[in-house]
């Protein structure tokens, strides 16, 4: 028997939202916990994020007096995910993600509110909401993490109002869209952060987190009210194995090697593979590159995933990410997720022959597929892509790190930004040039934009024609609130890459999370959830929290299984 020098019932792989929230559920389940984390910090990809979690039919929404029902709801996936999932793990999905929320708000910190507005990803597919399904975290006093502040991951700037102050998505949307009162809401945010006295005394920092660094701040906290160990700068290698059961974890921590034993079960939730260049290389489509990931680097490089492989587990969508458009900014550690700019009216996106080829407005994963189906057509035209906007989109709106101009002027911006994060010209033949772009392709493409802009009818992609689309549209515009003429000097471009917010392929899990053979027979003792897992999602991105909305879900399954298995 391997030697071991620590031995809990349930060792938990990774500190992501996944993570935490089966651990809480293990504990709560009376058996004792380790989670462990590779990083100085925890928190992982989870802390960066939105925080959004999609459940449908949930008690939030319903309390609101929305309606939803898992039919409804399963109608949805079953087109969106086009029959690729397994009926029992959407099944699974359904059943348990409106209780595991219910549940973990009334048993520890972790507070939602519905995201309302938010329409599913697919509105023309059957069974989608226009609003209701998405969670958004309630903003969190973070000073109750005491000295575990220091070792939670850092938000990024660009989830913060003006870098500094926390909004959530609900605050986020009501200031892009421009809704009544937006202004105000502003003012008395930015207040409420300049007369925390008390707490600027101490840090730049705002006290309070929002998105997916509160909801991590919230499952910490609740962790420590439980005495879970989360042990960072632990390195997980591979799985003990007794007979063909997992038992246990090996791992290098301070330099050395230790031998963990769980005795229920170990929950693999380490996240992708994104961070790992060989395993991109090997899997996902080319080009892709790790420097155009959104996440943390060097986090997630696909330790889970090898180590289930070698146990003997089958794998699926290893050709899939959770794509995203992205920006690199000079002097930042990842890129930035251009989520929710390409739906602001006035911008449009040509490939190298300067030609629309995708609804900008499309959800991030559609669009970076779009992207790759029409570099294959071009022979390499489409990756990168160019975000092109005028003067007037420049004053208005933001695109990526420029804050619109009336906020924040070029003269204003860092210079070594020009050329490379922005390009700027009196003209689009002029700035076409100046990006390898074909002149005469983008001026047609904004002459034929323009017409669309004044009828409101996008005949090529019908951008701004669902209520996805409009969800970042400007409500102010007309008559088409995501499409405006591109016609006003100066004229900009920023470059887009097919990145990525995770990959989203990994190890084959059954209904109730369990690591499976390709025989579909389960490995005992071995789970997995969140990215180094194959979504239960499939190919699809049916709305916003499908990537955590599931990790939790599975987490919360994954940690009841082992109680009742004990
Ligand atoms: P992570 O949260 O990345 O956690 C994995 C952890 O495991 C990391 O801390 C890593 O260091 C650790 N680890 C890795 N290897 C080892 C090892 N060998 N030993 C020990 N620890 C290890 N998704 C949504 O659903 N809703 C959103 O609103 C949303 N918004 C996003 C916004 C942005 C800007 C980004 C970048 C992503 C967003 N996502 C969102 C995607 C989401 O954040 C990720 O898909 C999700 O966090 C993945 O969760 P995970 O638990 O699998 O991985």
């Amino acid at each position: 028997l391997a030697q071991c020098t620590d031995t809990f019932d349930v060792v938990v792989v990774g500190s992501g939202a996944g993570a935490m929230t089966s651990a809480i559920f293990a504990a709560d389940q009376g058996l004792s916990t380790l989670v462990i984390e590779k990083s100085d910090k925890y928190g992982g990809t989870s802390a960066l994020s939105g925080g959004g979690i999609w459940i449908p039919n949930n008690p939030h929404f319903r309390a609101k007096g929305g309606h939803d029902g898992r039919e409804e709801a399963l109608r949805y996936l079953q087109a969106a995910t086009e029959g690729r999932v397994e009926p029992e793990r959407l099944d699974a999905y359904l059943d348990n993600a409106p209780r595991m929320i219910e549940e973990l708000e009334a048993c520890s910190r972790v507070r939602y509110a519905v995201a309302d507005k938010y329409p599913d990803y697919y509105p023309h597919l059957p069974g989608a909401l226009a609003g209701g399904r998405t969670l958004d975290p309630e903003l969190f006093d973070t000073s109750v993490l005491e000295e575990e502040l220091e070792h939670l991951r850092p938000a990024s700037p660009s989830t913060l109002l003006m870098g500094r102050i926390a909004w959530t998505a609900r605050h986020a949307h009501k200031a892009m869209a421009r809704e009544r009162g937006w202004r105000l809401m502003i003012l008395w945010l930015m207040a409420r952060y300049k007369f925390d006295l008390k707490w600027r005394r101490r840090s730049k920092r705002d006290r309070r987190s929002a998105l997916g660094h509160a909801l991590v701040a919230s499952l910490r906290r609740s962790l420590m009210d439980r005495q879970v160990p989360l042990w960072r700068n632990t390195d997980f290698r591979e799985l003990i194995q007794e007979e063909g059961r997992v038992v246990g974890v090996v791992v290098e921590r301070d330099g050395q090697t230790l031998n963990i034993r769980a005795k229920q079960g170990v929950i693999l939730a380490s996240g992708g593979f994104e961070q790992n260049p060989a395993l991109r290389e090997r899997y996902l489509p080319t080009p892709s590159r790790r420097e155009w990931s959104a996440t943390p680097p060097g986090n997630n490089t696909g330790a889970a995933l090898e180590a289930g492989q070698a146990a003997g587990a089958a794998t699926a969508l290893l050709e899939r990410a959770w794509w995203a458009p992205t920006i690199s900014v000079p002097g930042e550690d990842k890129a930035r997720g251009v989520f929710a700019e390409r739906a602001f009216p006035g911008a449009i996106v040509v490939n190298g022959e300067g030609r629309r080829f995708v609804n900008e407005a499309a959800p991030y994963l559609e669009f970076v597929d779009a992207m790759y189906r029409d570099n294959a057509a071009t022979e390499g035209k489409s990756i990168p892509a160019w975000v092109i906007f005028d003067g007037h989109f420049r004053f208005h709106y933001a695109m990526g790190p420029l804050m619109p101009a009336q906020i924040k002027p070029d003269s204003r911006l860092p210079a070594q930004w020009r050329d490379r994060v922005y390009w700027k010209a009196d003209s689009l033949a002029d700035l076409a040039s100046q990006i390898g772009v074909d002149p005469g392709g983008l001026e047609a493409s904004a002459e034929r934009i323009n017409d669309f802009a004044r009828t409101g009818q996008d005949l090529d992609f019908e951008r701004g024609g669902n209520v996805f689309d409009r969800y970042y549209g400007d409500l102010n515009v007309t008559p088409n609130p995501c499409l405006a003429p591109l016609a006003k000097p100066p004229f900009y471009a920023m470059r887009l890459d097919a990145g990525d917010i995770g990959t989203k392929g990994g190890l084959s899990t059954n209904a109730r999370a369990q690591v499976v053979r390709e025989d579909a027979t389960p490995i005992e003792g071995l789970y997995a959830i969140g990215n180094c897992s194959a979504s239960v999602m499939g190919n699809a991105y049916p709305g916003a929290g499908s990537t955590l909305g599931p990790a939790m879900t599975f987490g919360y399954i994954a940690a009841r299984h082992i109680a009742e298995q004990r």
